[in-house]
Protein backbone atom coordinates (compact mmCIF):
# COMPACT_ATOMS: atom_id res chain seq x y z
CA UNK A 1 0.00 0.00 0.00
CA UNK A 2 2.77 2.29 1.32
CA UNK A 3 4.78 1.77 -2.26
CA UNK A 4 2.26 2.85 -4.01
CA UNK A 5 1.05 6.02 -3.30
CA UNK A 6 2.43 9.54 -2.71
CA UNK A 7 4.33 9.52 0.29
CA UNK A 8 5.56 12.96 1.93
CA UNK A 9 8.33 12.98 4.75
CA UNK A 10 8.75 15.94 6.60
CA UNK A 11 7.68 18.79 4.21
CA UNK A 12 9.49 16.48 1.13
CA UNK A 13 7.61 14.70 -1.81
CA UNK A 14 9.23 11.49 -2.68
CA UNK A 15 6.62 10.40 -5.19
CA UNK A 16 6.29 6.85 -5.37
CA UNK A 17 9.13 6.11 -3.00
CA UNK A 18 8.39 4.83 0.54
CA UNK A 19 11.47 5.08 3.56
CA UNK A 20 11.95 1.51 2.29
CA UNK A 21 12.27 1.88 -1.00
CA UNK A 22 14.75 5.20 -1.25
CA UNK A 23 17.50 4.96 -3.02
CA UNK A 24 20.68 6.02 -2.04
CA UNK A 25 22.58 9.63 -2.68
CA UNK A 26 25.72 11.14 -1.59
CA UNK A 27 26.09 13.07 1.41
CA UNK A 28 27.56 16.71 0.85
CA UNK A 29 27.70 20.10 2.00
CA UNK A 30 25.81 22.30 -0.41
CA UNK A 31 27.79 25.54 0.41
CA UNK A 32 25.87 27.59 -1.88
CA UNK A 33 22.60 26.90 0.66
CA UNK A 34 24.95 26.57 3.60
CA UNK A 35 23.32 23.26 4.17
CA UNK A 36 24.46 19.42 4.48
CA UNK A 37 22.41 17.02 2.24
CA UNK A 38 22.01 13.32 4.21
CA UNK A 39 22.11 10.50 1.73
CA UNK A 40 18.46 9.03 1.94
CA UNK A 41 18.63 5.79 4.20
CA UNK A 42 16.37 2.76 4.70
CA UNK A 43 14.70 3.27 7.74
CA UNK A 44 13.31 -0.25 9.32
CA UNK A 45 9.66 -0.38 10.20
CA UNK A 46 9.18 -1.36 13.44
CA UNK A 47 5.57 -1.61 14.17
CA UNK A 48 1.85 -1.21 12.74
CA UNK A 49 -0.82 -0.43 15.73
CA UNK A 50 -4.10 0.56 15.86
CA UNK A 51 -3.02 4.07 17.73
CA UNK A 52 0.03 5.87 18.44
CA UNK A 53 0.20 8.48 20.98
CA UNK A 54 3.34 10.72 20.74
CA UNK A 55 4.13 12.50 24.02
CA UNK A 56 3.46 11.13 27.54
CA UNK A 57 2.37 14.14 29.75
CA UNK A 58 -0.74 14.51 31.30
CA UNK A 59 -2.91 14.51 27.81
CA UNK A 60 -0.54 12.39 26.32
CA UNK A 61 -0.93 9.22 29.28
CA UNK A 62 -4.87 9.77 29.37
CA UNK A 63 -4.73 9.61 25.82
CA UNK A 64 -2.95 6.48 25.74
CA UNK A 65 -4.79 4.70 28.73
CA UNK A 66 -8.15 5.94 27.53
CA UNK A 67 -7.39 4.06 23.90
CA UNK A 68 -6.09 0.67 25.61
CA UNK A 69 -9.24 0.73 27.49
CA UNK A 70 -11.42 1.58 24.51
CA UNK A 71 -10.05 -1.80 22.78
CA UNK A 72 -7.60 -0.42 20.85
CA UNK A 73 -3.82 -1.48 20.13
CA UNK A 74 -1.78 1.35 21.58
CA UNK A 75 1.90 2.52 21.54
CA UNK A 76 3.26 5.68 23.45
CA UNK A 77 6.31 7.61 22.81
CA UNK A 78 8.00 10.02 25.35
CA UNK A 79 11.09 11.82 25.12
CA UNK A 80 12.09 11.41 29.00
CA UNK A 81 12.51 8.40 31.04
CA UNK A 82 9.15 8.49 32.45
CA UNK A 83 5.51 10.36 31.93
CA UNK A 84 3.95 13.26 33.63
CA UNK A 85 5.18 15.72 30.93
CA UNK A 86 5.45 18.68 33.32
CA UNK A 87 4.22 17.32 36.42
CA UNK A 88 7.57 15.21 36.18
CA UNK A 89 9.99 16.25 33.99
CA UNK A 90 8.47 19.94 34.87
CA UNK A 91 8.41 19.54 38.33
CA UNK A 92 4.97 21.40 38.09
CA UNK A 93 3.01 19.66 41.45
CA UNK A 94 -0.45 21.46 41.12
CA UNK A 95 -3.35 20.48 39.47
CA UNK A 96 -5.79 23.11 38.09
CA UNK A 97 -9.19 23.13 37.08
CA UNK A 98 -9.55 19.33 38.08
CA UNK A 99 -12.86 19.29 40.16
CA UNK A 100 -14.99 19.15 37.63
CA UNK A 101 -13.25 16.25 35.84
CA UNK A 102 -14.72 13.10 35.71
CA UNK A 103 -12.74 9.51 34.48
CA UNK A 104 -8.72 9.47 34.51
CA UNK A 105 -8.73 12.60 36.50
CA UNK A 106 -10.60 11.71 39.31
CA UNK A 107 -8.72 8.48 39.42
CA UNK A 108 -5.60 10.03 39.40
CA UNK A 109 -6.93 12.39 42.59
CA UNK A 110 -7.44 8.90 44.29
CA UNK A 111 -4.15 8.29 44.18
CA UNK A 112 -3.25 11.22 45.69
CA UNK A 113 -5.44 10.98 48.61
CA UNK A 114 -3.29 7.69 49.31
CA UNK A 115 0.09 9.21 49.21
CA UNK A 116 -0.08 11.13 52.42
CA UNK A 117 0.19 14.27 50.25
CA UNK A 118 -0.90 17.58 51.94
CA UNK A 119 -3.95 18.30 49.89
CA UNK A 120 -5.28 16.07 47.02
CA UNK A 121 -4.81 18.77 44.38
CA UNK A 122 -1.14 18.39 44.61
CA UNK A 123 1.43 15.60 43.54
CA UNK A 124 4.18 13.72 44.66
CA UNK A 125 6.78 13.35 41.76
CA UNK A 126 8.00 10.06 42.17
CA UNK A 127 4.89 9.08 43.43
CA UNK A 128 3.22 10.00 40.10
CA UNK A 129 6.00 8.63 37.71
CA UNK A 130 4.87 5.44 39.12
CA UNK A 131 1.42 5.18 38.98
CA UNK A 132 1.26 6.65 35.14
CA UNK A 133 3.21 3.54 34.04
CA UNK A 134 0.38 1.39 36.74
CA UNK A 135 -2.47 2.83 34.77
CA UNK A 136 -0.36 2.19 31.29
CA UNK A 137 0.44 -1.17 32.24
CA UNK A 138 -2.77 -2.12 32.86
CA UNK A 139 -4.64 -1.09 30.04
CA UNK A 140 -2.16 -2.54 27.76
CA UNK A 141 -0.39 0.28 26.38
CA UNK A 142 3.20 -0.18 25.01
CA UNK A 143 5.82 2.77 26.64
CA UNK A 144 8.46 3.37 24.34
CA UNK A 145 10.90 6.11 26.63
CA UNK A 146 14.55 7.95 25.64
CA UNK A 147 12.36 8.60 21.99
CA UNK A 148 12.16 12.04 20.05
CA UNK A 149 9.75 11.97 17.24
CA UNK A 150 11.93 13.54 14.49
CA UNK A 151 9.92 13.65 11.39
CA UNK A 152 6.28 12.45 9.82
CA UNK A 153 5.14 10.64 6.17
CA UNK A 154 1.71 11.32 5.06
CA UNK A 155 0.29 9.48 2.44
CA UNK A 156 -3.08 11.48 0.27
CA UNK A 157 -3.35 13.94 3.16
CA UNK A 158 -3.34 11.31 5.68
CA UNK A 159 -0.71 10.82 8.46
CA UNK A 160 0.40 6.97 8.15
CA UNK A 161 3.86 7.35 9.61
CA UNK A 162 6.27 8.59 12.00
CA UNK A 163 10.25 8.35 12.53
CA UNK A 164 11.53 8.07 15.70
CA UNK A 165 15.03 8.83 17.14
CA UNK A 166 16.61 7.05 19.81
CA UNK A 167 19.91 5.01 20.53
CA UNK A 168 18.67 2.40 18.39
CA UNK A 169 18.71 4.80 15.45
CA UNK A 170 16.10 6.30 13.59
CA UNK A 171 12.91 4.18 12.97
CA UNK A 172 9.54 4.26 11.42
CA UNK A 173 5.98 3.35 12.45
CA UNK A 174 2.57 3.28 11.55
CA UNK A 175 -1.26 3.66 13.39
CA UNK A 176 -3.92 4.41 11.60
CA UNK A 177 -4.91 7.25 14.13
CA UNK A 178 -2.08 9.34 15.77
CA UNK A 179 -2.20 11.89 18.61
CA UNK A 180 0.04 14.37 19.05
CA UNK A 181 0.38 15.14 23.23
CA UNK A 182 3.89 16.51 22.44
CA UNK A 183 2.82 19.94 24.14
CA UNK A 184 5.16 21.88 21.64
CA UNK A 185 2.94 20.24 18.54
CA UNK A 186 5.95 19.10 17.41
CA UNK A 187 4.07 16.18 15.28
CA UNK A 188 1.51 18.02 14.08
CA UNK A 189 4.07 20.61 12.62
CA UNK A 190 6.58 18.06 11.19
CA UNK A 191 3.33 16.38 9.76
CA UNK A 192 2.83 19.70 7.44
CA UNK A 193 0.04 21.21 9.77
CA UNK A 194 -0.35 24.91 9.93
CA UNK A 195 0.01 26.57 13.17
CA UNK A 196 -0.16 29.72 15.64
CA UNK A 197 2.46 30.92 18.22
CA UNK A 198 2.09 33.67 20.46
CA UNK A 199 0.22 36.73 20.67
CA UNK A 200 -1.67 38.48 18.11
CA UNK A 201 0.49 41.47 18.78
CA UNK A 202 3.85 40.52 18.50
CA UNK A 203 4.12 37.33 18.76
CA UNK A 204 5.89 36.96 22.24
CA UNK A 205 4.61 34.06 24.03
CA UNK A 206 4.28 33.79 28.20
CA UNK A 207 7.78 33.04 30.01
CA UNK A 208 9.33 29.71 30.95
CA UNK A 209 9.55 28.88 34.52
CA UNK A 210 12.18 25.89 36.04
CA UNK A 211 10.76 24.84 38.92
CA UNK A 212 12.28 22.87 41.71
CA UNK A 213 12.12 20.95 44.67
CA UNK A 214 12.89 22.21 48.15
CA UNK A 215 13.42 20.23 51.67
CA UNK A 216 14.81 21.29 55.12
CA UNK A 217 11.76 23.58 55.79
CA UNK A 218 8.83 22.53 57.58
CA UNK A 219 5.41 22.97 56.82
CA UNK A 220 4.52 24.58 60.70
CA UNK A 221 6.64 27.24 60.08
CA UNK A 222 5.33 27.91 56.53
CA UNK A 223 2.25 29.35 56.83
CA UNK A 224 2.78 33.04 55.85
CA UNK A 225 4.81 31.68 52.83
CA UNK A 226 3.03 28.52 51.19
CA UNK A 227 -0.05 28.54 48.62
CA UNK A 228 -3.11 26.90 50.91
CA UNK A 229 -6.45 26.66 48.83
CA UNK A 230 -8.98 27.83 51.41
CA UNK A 231 -11.35 30.19 50.51
CA UNK A 232 -11.17 33.73 52.05
CA UNK A 233 -6.91 33.04 51.78
CA UNK A 234 -5.26 35.59 49.97
CA UNK A 235 -3.49 34.81 46.69
CA UNK A 236 -1.07 37.15 46.73
CA UNK A 237 -0.05 37.55 50.33
CA UNK A 238 2.02 34.19 50.66
CA UNK A 239 3.67 35.04 47.64
CA UNK A 240 4.64 38.72 48.59
CA UNK A 241 6.02 37.37 51.85
CA UNK A 242 8.08 34.85 50.11
CA UNK A 243 9.51 37.50 47.92
CA UNK A 244 10.53 40.00 50.34
CA UNK A 245 12.46 36.87 52.40
CA UNK A 246 14.38 36.52 49.28
CA UNK A 247 14.93 40.01 49.19
CA UNK A 248 15.98 40.18 52.64
CA UNK A 249 18.06 37.40 51.84
CA UNK A 250 19.81 39.43 48.80
CA UNK A 251 18.51 37.97 46.20
CA UNK A 252 15.93 38.85 43.65
CA UNK A 253 13.24 36.56 42.02
CA UNK A 254 12.53 37.09 37.33
CA UNK A 255 8.95 36.20 38.69
CA UNK A 256 7.75 38.96 41.22
CA UNK A 257 4.88 36.32 42.61
CA UNK A 258 6.90 33.04 43.70
CA UNK A 259 4.93 30.13 44.75
CA UNK A 260 5.85 27.49 47.42
CA UNK A 261 3.53 24.17 47.39
CA UNK A 262 3.93 22.27 50.26
CA UNK A 263 3.78 18.52 49.02
CA UNK A 264 4.78 17.09 52.22
CA UNK A 265 5.32 18.32 55.80
CA UNK A 266 9.18 18.88 55.06
CA UNK A 267 9.09 18.28 51.22
CA UNK A 268 8.22 21.40 49.16
CA UNK A 269 7.95 22.34 45.13
CA UNK A 270 9.41 26.11 44.35
CA UNK A 271 8.11 28.14 41.10
CA UNK A 272 9.96 31.59 41.56
CA UNK A 273 11.54 31.83 38.08
CA UNK A 274 10.73 33.81 34.89
CA UNK A 275 12.27 33.64 31.33
CA UNK A 276 10.84 36.30 29.20
CA UNK A 277 10.94 36.39 25.37
CA UNK A 278 12.20 32.85 24.93
CA UNK A 279 11.22 30.88 21.77
CA UNK A 280 9.89 27.29 22.56
CA UNK A 281 11.34 26.54 19.00
CA UNK A 282 15.03 27.67 19.87
CA UNK A 283 16.70 25.09 21.46
CA UNK A 284 19.48 27.09 22.01
CA UNK A 285 17.60 30.35 23.72
CA UNK A 286 15.68 27.36 25.85
CA UNK A 287 19.25 26.19 26.85
CA UNK A 288 20.23 29.60 27.85
CA UNK A 289 17.05 29.85 30.27
CA UNK A 290 17.60 27.12 31.55
CA UNK A 291 21.24 27.66 32.70
CA UNK A 292 20.56 31.21 33.41
CA UNK A 293 17.52 30.37 35.50
CA UNK A 294 19.07 27.39 37.32
CA UNK A 295 21.78 29.95 38.54
CA UNK A 296 18.87 31.96 39.82
CA UNK A 297 17.16 29.28 41.79
CA UNK A 298 20.48 28.40 43.91
CA UNK A 299 20.87 31.84 44.87
CA UNK A 300 17.12 32.23 45.74
CA UNK A 301 17.67 29.33 47.95
CA UNK A 302 21.17 30.72 49.21
CA UNK A 303 19.61 33.87 50.39
CA UNK A 304 17.15 32.56 52.24
CA UNK A 305 19.34 29.97 54.00
CA UNK A 306 21.52 32.98 54.94
CA UNK A 307 18.26 34.34 56.85
CA UNK A 308 18.84 31.53 59.48
CA UNK A 309 15.88 30.92 61.53
CA UNK A 310 13.14 29.12 59.98
CA UNK A 311 15.35 29.06 56.60
CA UNK A 312 18.65 27.35 58.00
CA UNK A 313 18.45 24.44 56.69
CA UNK A 314 16.82 25.05 53.46
CA UNK A 315 18.39 22.53 50.45
CA UNK A 316 17.52 22.76 46.81
CA UNK A 317 16.90 18.82 46.11
CA UNK A 318 16.48 19.16 42.16
CA UNK A 319 15.41 21.52 39.12
CA UNK A 320 13.20 20.31 36.59
CA UNK A 321 14.77 18.33 34.14
CA UNK A 322 13.17 20.32 31.85
CA UNK A 323 12.09 24.01 31.88
CA UNK A 324 8.45 24.75 31.93
CA UNK A 325 7.12 25.59 28.70
CA UNK A 326 3.81 27.51 29.20
CA UNK A 327 2.83 27.99 25.68
CA UNK A 328 4.31 26.51 22.26
CA UNK A 329 2.67 25.78 18.63
CA UNK A 330 -1.70 26.25 18.66
CA UNK A 331 -2.23 23.52 16.26
CA UNK A 332 -4.96 24.32 13.30
CA UNK A 333 -8.25 22.38 14.40
CA UNK A 334 -11.56 21.77 12.66
CA UNK A 335 -12.67 24.51 15.44
CA UNK A 336 -10.55 27.27 17.02
CA UNK A 337 -11.44 28.26 20.31
CA UNK A 338 -11.36 31.94 20.55
CA UNK A 339 -11.94 34.40 23.36
CA UNK A 340 -15.14 35.04 22.39
CA UNK A 341 -16.28 31.36 23.62
CA UNK A 342 -14.72 32.40 26.83
CA UNK A 343 -17.00 35.62 26.75
CA UNK A 344 -20.02 33.96 26.01
CA UNK A 345 -19.39 30.98 28.26
CA UNK A 346 -19.55 28.91 24.70
CA UNK A 347 -21.14 25.44 24.68
CA UNK A 348 -20.83 22.67 21.93
CA UNK A 349 -22.83 19.16 21.18
CA UNK A 350 -19.34 17.60 20.79
CA UNK A 351 -17.72 18.93 24.22
CA UNK A 352 -14.65 16.85 25.87
CA UNK A 353 -14.90 18.97 28.83
CA UNK A 354 -15.85 22.28 30.25
CA UNK A 355 -12.88 24.64 31.30
CA UNK A 356 -13.68 26.54 34.41
CA UNK A 357 -10.15 28.60 34.72
CA UNK A 358 -9.62 31.72 34.14
CA UNK A 359 -7.08 33.20 31.70
CA UNK A 360 -3.67 32.72 33.20
CA UNK A 361 -1.07 35.18 31.33
CA UNK A 362 2.01 35.81 32.85
CA UNK A 363 3.92 38.95 32.26
CA UNK A 364 5.39 38.98 28.80
CA UNK A 365 7.55 42.02 28.82
CA UNK A 366 9.50 42.27 31.92
CA UNK A 367 10.32 46.22 31.78
CA UNK A 368 6.32 46.32 32.48
CA UNK A 369 6.07 44.01 35.47
CA UNK A 370 7.26 40.73 36.68
CA UNK A 371 3.86 39.55 37.80
CA UNK A 372 0.57 38.34 35.97
CA UNK A 373 -0.71 40.16 33.17
CA UNK A 374 -4.55 42.11 33.38
CA UNK A 375 -6.21 40.98 30.40
CA UNK A 376 -9.33 43.29 30.30
CA UNK A 377 -12.24 41.07 29.75
CA UNK A 378 -14.20 38.26 31.90
CA UNK A 379 -14.15 34.85 30.81
CA UNK A 380 -16.61 32.61 31.98
CA UNK A 381 -16.87 28.94 32.03
CA UNK A 382 -17.16 27.23 28.04
CA UNK A 383 -16.86 23.97 26.71
CA UNK A 384 -13.61 22.44 24.42
CA UNK A 385 -15.21 20.92 21.36
CA UNK A 386 -14.04 17.55 20.09
CA UNK A 387 -13.65 19.71 16.50
CA UNK A 388 -10.46 21.80 18.04
CA UNK A 389 -8.76 18.41 18.99
CA UNK A 390 -9.04 17.10 15.51
CA UNK A 391 -5.94 18.61 12.71
CA UNK A 392 -7.58 20.51 9.72
CA UNK A 393 -4.92 20.28 7.53
CA UNK A 394 -3.92 16.43 8.13
CA UNK A 395 -5.89 13.57 8.38
CA UNK A 396 -5.23 10.42 11.15
CA UNK A 397 -3.95 13.36 13.45
CA UNK A 398 -5.69 14.59 16.73
CA UNK A 399 -4.35 16.90 19.33
CA UNK A 400 -4.35 16.39 23.19
CA UNK A 401 -3.09 19.30 25.81
CA UNK A 402 -1.71 22.24 25.45
CA UNK A 403 -1.11 22.54 21.25
CA UNK A 404 -4.99 22.16 20.49
CA UNK A 405 -6.85 24.56 17.77
CA UNK A 406 -6.95 27.75 20.19
CA UNK A 407 -6.34 31.89 20.33
CA UNK A 408 -3.78 33.06 22.84
CA UNK A 409 -6.26 34.18 25.22
CA UNK A 410 -8.27 30.66 25.16
CA UNK A 411 -4.92 28.77 25.26
CA UNK A 412 -3.64 30.60 28.49
CA UNK A 413 -6.78 29.35 30.19
CA UNK A 414 -7.60 25.95 29.01
CA UNK A 415 -3.88 24.81 29.26
CA UNK A 416 -4.00 23.59 32.76
CA UNK A 417 -3.54 20.01 33.46
CA UNK A 418 -6.98 19.42 34.66
CA UNK A 419 -8.24 19.89 31.21
CA UNK A 420 -5.33 18.18 29.53
CA UNK A 421 -5.93 15.17 31.02
CA UNK A 422 -10.21 15.89 30.14
CA UNK A 423 -8.97 16.27 26.51
CA UNK A 424 -6.62 13.54 26.29
CA UNK A 425 -9.46 10.86 27.38
CA UNK A 426 -11.75 11.61 25.12
CA UNK A 427 -9.08 11.81 21.82
CA UNK A 428 -8.05 8.30 22.81
CA UNK A 429 -11.35 7.42 23.05
CA UNK A 430 -12.24 8.86 19.23
CA UNK A 431 -8.80 8.06 18.06
CA UNK A 432 -9.71 4.03 19.06
CA UNK A 433 -13.32 4.22 17.70
CA UNK A 434 -12.09 5.71 14.74
CA UNK A 435 -8.75 2.89 14.49
CA UNK A 436 -11.25 0.04 15.18
CA UNK A 437 -13.95 0.84 12.70
CA UNK A 438 -11.74 1.60 9.70
CA UNK A 439 -12.49 5.62 10.23
CA UNK A 440 -11.42 9.12 10.83
CA UNK A 441 -11.62 10.66 14.15
CA UNK A 442 -14.07 13.09 12.22
CA UNK A 443 -16.44 10.85 11.32
CA UNK A 444 -16.80 9.23 14.65
CA UNK A 445 -20.25 10.37 16.47
CA UNK A 446 -19.10 11.46 20.06
CA UNK A 447 -20.78 11.74 23.20
CA UNK A 448 -18.59 12.49 26.73
CA UNK A 449 -18.73 10.17 28.76
CA UNK A 450 -18.09 13.31 31.44
CA UNK A 451 -21.85 14.40 31.01
CA UNK A 452 -21.61 15.52 34.42
CA UNK A 453 -18.84 18.02 33.80
CA UNK A 454 -20.89 19.71 31.65
C1 LIG B 1 5.90 26.65 34.74
C2 LIG B 1 4.52 26.10 34.54
C3 LIG B 1 3.63 26.12 35.58
C4 LIG B 1 2.36 25.60 35.41
N1 LIG B 1 1.50 25.56 36.46
C5 LIG B 1 0.39 24.80 36.38
C6 LIG B 1 -0.36 24.49 37.55
O1 LIG B 1 -0.07 24.95 38.65
N2 LIG B 1 -1.40 23.64 37.41
C7 LIG B 1 -1.77 23.10 36.19
O2 LIG B 1 -2.72 22.30 36.15
N3 LIG B 1 -1.09 23.42 35.07
C8 LIG B 1 -0.01 24.24 35.14
N4 LIG B 1 0.72 24.51 34.02
C9 LIG B 1 0.21 24.11 32.69
C10 LIG B 1 0.39 22.64 32.40
O3 LIG B 1 1.43 22.08 33.14
C11 LIG B 1 0.63 22.29 30.94
O4 LIG B 1 -0.05 23.13 30.06
C12 LIG B 1 0.23 20.84 30.74
O5 LIG B 1 1.24 20.04 31.31
C13 LIG B 1 -0.02 20.48 29.33
O6 LIG B 1 -0.01 19.08 29.23
P1 LIG B 1 0.50 18.38 27.91
O7 LIG B 1 0.37 16.92 28.15
O8 LIG B 1 -0.19 19.00 26.75
O9 LIG B 1 2.04 18.82 27.75
P2 LIG B 1 3.35 18.50 28.56
O10 LIG B 1 3.08 18.39 30.02
O11 LIG B 1 4.33 19.52 28.11
O12 LIG B 1 3.80 17.05 28.05
C14 LIG B 1 4.34 16.86 26.77
C15 LIG B 1 5.14 15.56 26.76
O13 LIG B 1 5.60 15.29 25.43
C16 LIG B 1 6.99 14.94 25.45
N5 LIG B 1 7.55 15.38 24.17
C17 LIG B 1 7.71 16.64 23.73
N6 LIG B 1 8.22 16.66 22.49
C18 LIG B 1 8.40 15.37 22.14
C19 LIG B 1 8.89 14.73 20.96
N7 LIG B 1 9.28 15.42 19.88
N8 LIG B 1 8.97 13.38 20.95
C20 LIG B 1 8.57 12.64 22.02
N9 LIG B 1 8.07 13.20 23.15
C21 LIG B 1 7.98 14.54 23.21
C22 LIG B 1 7.54 15.70 26.65
O14 LIG B 1 8.72 15.10 27.14
C23 LIG B 1 6.37 15.61 27.65
O15 LIG B 1 6.43 14.45 28.44
C24 LIG B 1 1.99 25.05 34.14
C25 LIG B 1 2.90 25.03 33.09
C26 LIG B 1 4.15 25.55 33.27
C27 LIG B 1 5.12 25.47 32.14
Amino acid sequence: MLNRRKFIQTGVLTSLAPLALMGSCKDGLNVRNNTFLESEKSIPLVDKTDVIVCGGGPAGFAAAVSAARSGAKVRLIELQGYLGGVWTAGLMTNFIDYKNKGGIMQELLNVQKYAGITESRFLDVEITKLWLEKFCKESGVIPLYHTRIVGAGTEEGQLTTIITENSNGRQAWQAKVFIDATGNGDLAALAGCGFDLGHPDGGLTQPMSLNALITGIHLKDMKEYRMVSMPGLSWAEPKENLLAEIRKGGANCSYEKPSLFAIRDDFFSLMSNHEYKVSSTDVQEITYATIRARLELNKQIDALRSLGGIWKNIRLVATADQIGIRESRRIHGKYTITKDDLISGARFDDAVCRTTFGVDVHSLDPSKHKSIEKIGFKSQAYDIPLRSLIAKDVDGLMMAGRCISGDFFAHASYRVTGNAVAMGEAAGQVAAQAAISEKLPQDIQYKSENQDSL
